[in-house]
């Protein structure tokens, strides 16, 4: 850093139309600006002395008003004394494997086949179950997501809940157990009869634009069949959560969205 340079985390991000967002995560501030007042804020933070017009003085002002700039950098944050990794809560990735080709998706969902070993899955189920006994919990979480659909990993889905709850039955503990899933029908059957116990159910889904995001492998939408999914679940009694993914083009159609489930879906 060069001399004069005050350290500060402070990060530009693009935006749109030559707008970008500083963002201050230490101090919890974030500011929209044009790409000359980011080029203004480059230039004082390499050196605070550097001459500014009065408007350059002015943007500099209005930031350090709002909390982007100036004073004591925060501390970051730290973990409390004699902290030690031991989580009671584990996420396992079963499969890149995915019936679904969305075009948000950020693993190339489907493209290649990778698949978690029993040996993997097994160690992590050990190792919050392990945890949660040592600090006394009561309960420790096993849960399932992509990178892929988990579902496809049916057996290993299936062995994976199995042993958890054996481990947690030999241990006097409870177990939650999620998934997310992307809900084909058949898969929604499955899961309905194997999972009535379990925790929580996730669907995902987009918002907006679902036929349009969220294809299948062969480019057919899957909106109805992810509707027929949840309706199957209402009519079961199952519980379940959706999470929408918003990419730019739904964000003006998330009310609309929001308010669709709530008037198709039950509760
Ligand atoms: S369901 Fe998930 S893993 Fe599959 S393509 Fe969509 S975003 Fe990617």
């Amino acid at each position: 850093m060069p001399a004069g340079a005050r350290p500060i985390e402070l990060f530009l991000l693009d935006l749109e139309d030559e707008q970008f967002v500083l963002y201050a995560p230490l101090r919890r501030a974030a500011a929209v600006v044009n790409r000359g007042a980011a080029g203004v804020v480059a230039r004082y933070l390499e050196d605070e002395h550097v001459p500014l017009t009065a408007a350059e003085a002015e943007t500099i002002a209005r930031l350090t008003a709002n909390g982007l700039l100036g004073g004591e950098e925060p501390a970051s944050p730290a973990f409390p004394e004699g902290y030690g990794f031991a989580p009671y809560e584990v996420t396992l990735f079963l499969t890149s494997r995915c019936n679904l080709r969305c075009r948000y998706c950020y693993a190339e969902g489907g493209k290649e086949a990778h698949d978690l070993t029993w040996d993997q899955a097994r160690a992590a189920i050990d190792f919050v179950a392990q945890n949660a006994v040592q600090s006394g919990r009561e309960d420790f979480v096993v849960g399932f997501h992509g990178g892929g659909e988990p579902t496809l990993a049916w057996g290993m889905l299936v062995r994976c809940v199995e042993y958890a709850e054996a481990r947690a039955a030999s241990a006097g503990l409870r177990v939650h157990i999620h998934t997310a899933t992307t809900a084909s029908e058949r898969r929604a059957a499955g899961l309905c009869e194997r999972a009535f116990q379990w925790h929580q159910h996730l669907v995902r889904w987009a918002a907006g634009h679902p036929n349009h995001n969220r294809p299948f492998a062969d480019g057919r939408g899957s909106f109805d069949d992810v509707m027929r999914s949840l309706k199957y679940f209402d009519r079961q009694g199952f519980p379940y959560g959706v999470r929408l993914t918003v990419t730019r083009d739904g964000t003006p159609r998330m009310a609309e969205t929001i308010a669709f489930l709530g008037h198709t879906l039950p509760g």
